[in-house]
């Protein structure tokens, strides 16, 4: 068998033919021709006999690697005249436009990193972190189920900040399926405006229930016409806590401030370390967290109270109350908190009695809150591990192949090219 016949078998990348192998230090550069004598737009459908002119310089790729050896593939485009996307180079049926790898390269990089941590998936694969973060983009947008906006009634829309607070994303999720169907960066009014445009009037009005959290931007959103005008709000429990243990941390990093005026530093740095005990749920607490947890207890004050508070108010969503006995017990939480005077909680009250229905109607409902928490605690996860990505969309796309609807087919698990 020839080499070229012998590479062609061993790559099996569809529509080429090959024409030479030369062996370089550490790569092997394939040098391949398209069968087709169709030119093909890379951005749309549009295919042409008639070629615009040839590029000057070949067009390589990245091809999965054979044991230590490097592979490219390489290849002399010519580029066309598409009337929708003006002068192109042609499109390749083994690459996505605009990619320097093969689709099996970027699908092996797509699933790998769902799964393996930045420098494990770098060292392996032989590419940066930031080359990583483009090639995701690439795999989720043309590797989720296209029918993914389709028959959904319960939604919940969530926002998460990027890299602290610099970058928001929003995510939409269907409580059906505890996959998240849609993202988009931002975090107001107009990001989930641009969902319910895609969704379109007649899927948007099939919603029957929004969860999200208890700010004004997304609910203004849902009601707007041709939105989701008939879906029950939901403010959901999960979100309700998160309202509480955000209002305990703003009065811990006040009593945290009052202490650094002080001449005695030890006690700063001492409470600096009570931050995760306080936030913590008392179960999952280390030995050495609840013995700090007992000393901030006999020392009272309000950062003992706020913490009770808090305690107090997830006790409430644990899921074990009746929707009346939750009215109830919301109610006496809010007179608590009004009463103890410290403010981030006098506003949590506030809140909590304007949203009140919206939160009882979430348990009436019985909108899957344990789902919901799980789904938000592994995007916390993964938006740590994207990091270091060069955008936000970058971290969106990390979020999707791994929570999305997608199913990702490794190289060898598709069907042999060569064979088909
Ligand atoms: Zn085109």
């Amino acid at each position: 068998m020839r080499a070229t016949t012998v590479f062609k078998r061993l790559m099996d990348l569809p529509g080429i033919t090959v024409t030479d192998v030369n062996f370089q230090p550490a790569t092997v550069v394939v040098t391949v021709k398209l069968r087709s004598r169709k030119l093909r737009c890379p951005q749309c459908e549009f295919t042409t006999r008639a070629r615009y002119d040839t590029r000057p310089v070949s067009s390589s790729w990245r091809h999965l690697d054979f044991g230590r050896w490097r592979l490219e593939v390489r290849a002399t485009l010519r580029r066309i005249d598409c009337p929708t996307h003006g002068a192109r180079t042609e499109g390749v049926p083994f690459a996505r436009a605009n990619s320097h790898f093969t689709r099996d390269f970027e699908d092996l990089v797509g699933w790998l990193a769902t799964t393996m941590d930045k420098t494990a998936l770098c060292r392996l694969v032989r590419i940066d972190w930031a080359t990583t973060g483009r090639i995701i983009e690439r795999v989720m947008a043309t590797g989720l189920d296209p029918a993914r906006l389709d028959n959904l009634f319960v939604i919940g829309a969530d926002e998460v900040s990027w890299r602290k607070g610099h970058s928001y994303l929003t995510l939409v999720s269907n409580n059906d399926t505890g996959k998240f169907v849609w993202g988009n960066e931002g975090k107001d009014t107009a990001t989930l405006d641009c969902f319910f445009d895609e969704l379109g009037e007649e899927r948007s009005a099939q919603i029957t229930a929004v969860s999200m959290d208890m700010g004004a931007a997304f609910e203004k959103s849902a009601r707007k016409p041709g939105h989701a005008t008939k879906a029950v709000i939901c403010f959901d429990p999960f979100h309700v806590v998160q309202a509480g243990t955000q209002a305990l941390e703003k009065v811990r990093r006040g009593v945290w401030q009052d202490l650094r005026q002080l001449p005695d530093q030890d006690a700063a740095r001492r409470f600096k370390g009570a931050r995760w005990c306080l936030l913590k749920n008392p179960d999952d607490l280390t030995d050495e967290q609840a013995v700090t947890l007992r000393k901030l207890k006999r020392r009272g004050g309000d950062l003992w109270r706020a913490y009770a508070l808090k305690e107090a108010l997830r006790a409430i969503f644990a899921g074990d109350l009746s929707e009346g006995e939750v009215a109830m017990m919301l109610d006496r939480f809010c007179s608590r908190a009004q009463r103890s005077g410290m403010k981030p909680f006098v506003t949590l009250a506030q809140t909590i009695r304007k949203r009140k229905a919206g939160i009882l109607a979430a348990i009436r409902l019985g909108v899957n809150n344990a789902r919901h928490e799980g789904l938000n605690r592994r995007v916390r996860l993964i938006i740590n591990r994207a990091y270091g990505f060069h955008s936000a969309k970058a971290a969106l796309a990390l979020i999707m192949v791994t929570l999305g609807p997608i199913k990702h087919v490794l190289p060898h698990e598709r069907v042999l090219v060569s064979d088909a």
